[in-house]
């Protein structure tokens, strides 16, 4: 088929509103279209290619696992996911990891863990799991009923039970969580596709201190924050606290599907042999990426660099909202996860960076652009990245 005919004939059913190019490669920082057309991909996948495109040291342990072992079930042990178990539990405050193949299989798996945990453990009543408005936790019928947007329920009555929303950053609100009703918190620590809104330090200090006092599961969705996204390897190590609970699924394989559940030992009680699995979790392709992703990442240490630039994307976008304040509202978020508030809608913004700057950013809501770069960008790609940006702001 011809890419217009393409384009315009998609046996795809309609569930996103694609964007009139088709990316055929991609290599760092920036992708190619059919026609041949590079542009500068600040979106990562939607923050999951975190080091960038097709990265190296990750392409030849996949080439080497596609030349061994595609898959095997669970049914027995593999190595590389026993690998990537051990080292996330070494990176983080965890010590049990469960695998899958995407976000919403992530926090579905805790929700269930929370779940199971509170009645077969605990054994309580408690079942409700509290979430927040404007978050995102994914598109199954539990995640979306766990998402705090009306946008995302509209036509999936009746949704799953048990689901709250409380107002984000609200320390009066959290006088409303009971461990009598409630198993568990689900909180995103910066909101992803809600604004890019950072959690206020002390609220998160105060929900803890409550979620401990009531019994409740502390569980960070860090599906978007995680690997490095925000400055730290995960979120909640700049937070100062210990969640019961982080899921993982974006940045985790370099682009290759994966999912993980990790949880404290006393809270990854609440599964048994059979209580919960996949056919492909923890696959040897996936676990492979994510080790090898893992790997180089502290190999790299890329986690510093990521901080460093995304300090200094911020200080440009400053300034940049300082030449065109009846543009640019805000500049918010953490580390390369960043959002720009904008006065016109954003949406027309990413066209224009697309159609001609040849510059690839996101929305998060209505008013919000999301840039997110891999996390091995250099302060070239972003002056870069700065300059077409600004010509798209002159010509609004
Ligand atoms: C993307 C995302 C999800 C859903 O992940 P999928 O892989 O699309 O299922 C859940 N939570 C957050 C915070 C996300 O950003």
């Amino acid at each position: 088929m011809s890419k217009s005919s393409l384009l315009e004939h998609s046996a795809l059913m309609s569930t996103y509103g694609r964007f009139p190019i088709e990316i055929v490669k991609g290599k760092g920082s920036y992708v190619w279209d059919a026609a041949g057309t590079q542009y500068l991909d600040f979106t990562s996948g939607i923050a999951t290619c975190n080091l960038g495109h097709v990265p190296e040291g990750v392409k030849d342990k996949l080439h080497d696992q596609v030349e061994t072992l595609w898959h095997c079930s669970n049914l027995y042990h593999i190595p590389s996911q026993e690998q990537l178990a051990q080292k996330l539990i070494e990176l983080s405050c965890f010590d049990k990891a469960f695998f899958c193949n995407s976000g919403a299989e992530a926090n579905e798996a805790a929700i269930k863990l929370a779940r199971r945990y509170a009645n077969k453990v605990k054994k309580t009543e408690a079942f409700n799991i509290v979430t927040f408005q404007h978050s995102f936790h994914g598109r199954t019928m539990a995640t979306l009923s766990a998402t705090g947007q009306e946008k995302i329920h509209d036509g999936f009555d009746p949704l799953l039970k048990g689901f709250h929303y409380l107002p984000y950053n609200d320390f009066t609100a959290l006088d409303q969580l009971s461990g009598k009703q409630t198993c568990a918190v689900l909180l995103e620590l910066v909101q992803g596709e809600g604004g890019v809104n950072p959690a206020d330090p002390e609220w998160v200090k105060a929900l803890e201190k409550k979620c401990h006092a009531e019994g409740i599961f502390l569980m960070v969705d860090e599906i978007q924050t995680g690997v490095g996204r925000t400055g730290t390897l995960f979120a909640y190590e700049q937070y100062g606290i210990e969640p019961d609970v982080m899921t993982l699924a974006k940045g985790l394989g370099s682009g290759f599907p994966i999912g993980a559940m990790l949880a404290k030992e006393e809270a990854a009680k609440g599964f048994t042999p059979g209580s919960h699995g996949s056919t492909f979790g923890g696959n040897p392709l996936a676990t492979t990426a994510g080790v090898a992703t893992l790997e180089a990442i502290v190999e790299a240490d890329l986690i510093p660099h990521a901080k460093e630039m995304g300090t200094y994307l911020k200080n440009v976008l400053e300034k940049l909202k300082e030449t065109y304040p009846e543009h640019i509202l805000e500049i918010k978020g953490k580390g390369l996860l960043v959002g720009v508030v904008t006065a016109q809608p954003a949406i027309d913004i990413v066209n224009k960076a697309r159609e001609e700057q040849h510059l690839l950013i996101l929305t998060a809501g209505p008013q919000v652009i999301r840039i997110l770069p891999p996390l091995n960008t250099t302060s070239i790609e972003i002056d870069a990245f700065v300059q077409a940006f600004a010509k798209v702001l002159q010509s609004l």
